[in-house]
C-alpha cells in the first residue's frame, strides 16, 4: 500500500513516514463492546422512524463547497471557520472542484430533493444518519468527526409537522429511558418581521457597544441574530435584555406558533419558551426547538431543529416548506450513559471448544447450521500456528465470551457423530448444569434450547 494516499507526484519522490500511527485528532474510532451500543441506539431509530413513516436517504459526504456556503450561510460559524475543504486535483479539462466534507446534512438532503425531484407529488419525510465534519476545538461531547441522526418533513407547511417531529424526537427519548431533558422553543417568524426586529435590535447593541465581544462586534451589522445565541457569559444580561423577536411577529405566524404549542400541550411536552434561541444556522424561520439537557456539561444541546421554509427555493429549487432537526449521536449516548439506560452487551448464545484441529472441517460446517438457525456462536481460534490450544484455556475463552453454553467437539463425542453442550452459567443463575450429547446430523431439532435471551 503506499504510504501517503494522496500523494501527488512530488510527494511521491519522497516517501514520508508516518510518524504515528494515531487517528487525527477530534477523530475517533468507535471500538467494540462500545460498538454494539451505536448499533443499539440506530436500530432503536431505524424502528421509530419506520413506525412515523420517515425513509432513509443516503447522501455523499464530499459535495461542492458552495452547497453548504449557500445552504447554511457566509456568516455562521461553520462556513467561517468549520470546514474541510479542499481543492480537487484537475479533471481532464483543467477544472478544479471546491469541495467540503459534510457539516451537515440537511443542505445535502435539500440538493438530493431538488436534483431528484422528490416532491413531485407531495412532501416527502426523510431521515439520516452519519458522520459530519467540523473543524472545532475538540471537548467533551464536541468532536471534529461526529454522527448525527435527523429527520427532515419537506413540501409540509403546517405546525402539525413540527410537532410531529418533535413527537418523534420525544418518543426516541423514552425509547432510549431518557428523562432528564427539557424542550425550549421559540419563533423566529418570517423574513419581514426579522427585520423590523433586526433594526432594533442593531440599535440596542449599539448603545451598549462597549459590552460586545468580538464576535459580537463582527456579526453587528452581518448577523445581529447570532450574537442572541453567543456562549459568552459576560454579554449574557446585554443579551437577556435585548428586544424580543417574538414581539414582532404578526398574526400568522403567532398563529402557527400557536398551533405548534396546542399539539405539545395536548400531548402532555413541557417545553420552555426560550427567545435566546435562534439557531446557528441562518436558514430557519417560524418554529426553532433544542433538546437541552444539564447532565452534559457545557455541550448541552443534545438536538435542535427548527423550520427552513426558504431553503429550497433559495437553493435553486421549487420553493417548498420544510422542517427537520439533528440529533448529536454521541452526546446523546454519552447522556444514556450517564442515565444508565442502555441494555445489555450482546453476548454469543455458545462458544465452539475444538480440543483437535482434525474436527475443524465437522466444527464449520456445524456451526454453520447452527448460524442458519439462528443461534450466534463464536468458534475457538487458535492465536499461533499448529494447534488448537488447552482444553483449560479454551474453556477460559468460553467463559470469556460470555455464552450461554459451550459446544465440545471432543473426539469421542464426533465418533458417536454428536457434540457435547455443556451449560456454563448454571453455577452462577442456578439452572441445570448437566451436560447432554445432541446429533451433529439434526442440528434444528436442537439448535433452540442453545438460544439466550437476546439483547434488549
Ligand atoms: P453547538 O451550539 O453545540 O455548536 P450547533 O448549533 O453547531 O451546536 P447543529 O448544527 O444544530 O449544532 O447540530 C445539531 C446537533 O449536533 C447539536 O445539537 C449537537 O448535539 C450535535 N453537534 C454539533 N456539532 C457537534 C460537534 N462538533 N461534536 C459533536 N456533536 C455536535
Ligand atoms: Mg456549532
Amino acid at each position: 500500500m503506499p504510504e501517503k494516499m494522496n500523494a501527488g507526484p512530488a510527494e511521491q519522490s519522497a516517501p514520508a513516514k508516518i510518524e504515528k500511527l494515531a487517528a487525527v485528532k477530534g477523530m475517533n474510532d468507535i471500538l467494540p463492546p462500545d460498538s454494539a451500543r451505536w448499533e443499539w441506539l440506530e436500530d432503536k431509530v431505524r424502528a421509530l422512524m419506520a413506525r412515523y413513516a420517515y425513509r432513509n436517504i443516503r447522501t455523499p459526504i464530499l459535495e461542492h463547497t458552495q452547497l453548504f456556503v449557500r445552504g447554511i450561510g457566509e456568516v455562521t460559524d461553520i462556513v467561517e471557520k468549520e470546514m474541510y475543504s479542499f481543492e480537487d486535483r484537475s479533471d481532464k479539462h483543467g477544472d478544479h472542484d471546491h469541495l467540503t466534507m459534510r457539516p451537515e446534512n440537511t443542505a445535502s438532503v435539500v440538493r438530493a430533493v431538488t436534483e431528484h425531484n422528490l416532491l413531485y407529488d407531495g412532501g416527502k419525510r426523510l431521515y439520516y444518519m452519519g458522520p459530519m465534519f467540523r473543524r472545532e476545538r475538540p471537548q467533551r461531547g464536541r468532536y471534529r468527526q461526529f454522527h448525527q441522526i435527523g429527520a427532515e418533513a419537506l413540501g409540509f407547511a403546517g405546525p402539525e409537522v413540527d410537532a410531529e417531529l418533535i413527537l418523534l424526537a420525544v418518543a426516541l427519548w423514552k425509547e432510549l429511558g431518557l428523562s432528564d431533558w427539557r424542550l425550549e422553543i421559540n419563533s423566529l417568524g418570517q423574513p419581514d418581521e426579522r427585520a423590523l426586529h433586526r433594526a432594533q435590535l442593531i440599535a440596542h447593541f449599539e448603545q451598549h457597544a462597549d459590552l460586545l465581544d468580538e464576535e459580537a462586534k463582527r456579526r453587528l451589522h452581518s448577523n445581529p441574530l447570532r450574537i442572541l445565541d453567543t456562549k459568552n457569559p459576560a454579554m449574557k444580561s446585554l443579551v437577556e435584555s435585548a428586544p424580543r423577536l417574538i414581539d414582532f411577529l404578526g398574526a400568522e405566524s403567532l398563529a402557527h406558533f400557536d398551533g405548534l404549542k396546542a399539539i405539545l400541550d395536548a400531548n402532555g411536552i413541557a417545553w420552555t419558551l426560550n427567545h435566546r434561541l435562534v439557531r446557528g444556522l441562518d436558514y430557519y424561520n417560524l418554529s426553532v426547538f433544542e433538546f437541552v439537557t444539564d447532565r452534559l456539561g457545557a455541550q448541552g444541546t443534545i438536538c435542535a431543529g427548527g423550520r427552513y421554509d426558504y431553503l429550497i427555493g433559495q437553493m435553486g429549487g421549487k420553493p417548498a416548506p420544510a422542517v427537520g432537526w439533528a440529533l448529536g449521536v454521541e452526546r446523546v449516548l454519552e447522556l444514556i450513559k450517564e442515565e444508565g439506560a442502555f441494555g445489555e452487551l450482546p453476548v454469543p448464545d455458545a462458544y465452539a471448544v475444538v480440543p483437535e484441529s482434525s474436527a475443524l472441517p465437522v466444527v464449520l460446517k456445524t456451526l454453520q447450521a447452527l448460524r442458519s438457525a439462528g443461534i450466534s456462536v463464536q468458534m475457538h481460534a487458535s492465536t499461533s500456528p499448529g494447534g488448537m490450544g488447552s482444553m483449560k484455556s479454551q474453556f477460559k475463552r468460553a467463559d470469556g465470551s460470555g455464552a450461554q453454553f459451550a459446544l465440545i467437539f471432543g473426539e469421542a463425542e464426533l465418533a458417536e457423530g454428536c457434540v457435547a453442550v455443556k451449560p456454563l452459567r448454571g453455577e452462577k443463575d442456578g439452572s441445570s448444569t448437566a451436560q447432554t450429547l445432541q446429533a451433529l446430523d439434526d442440528v434444528a431439532a436442537w439448535a433452540g434450547m442453545l438460544r439466550s435471551s437476546p439483547m434488549v
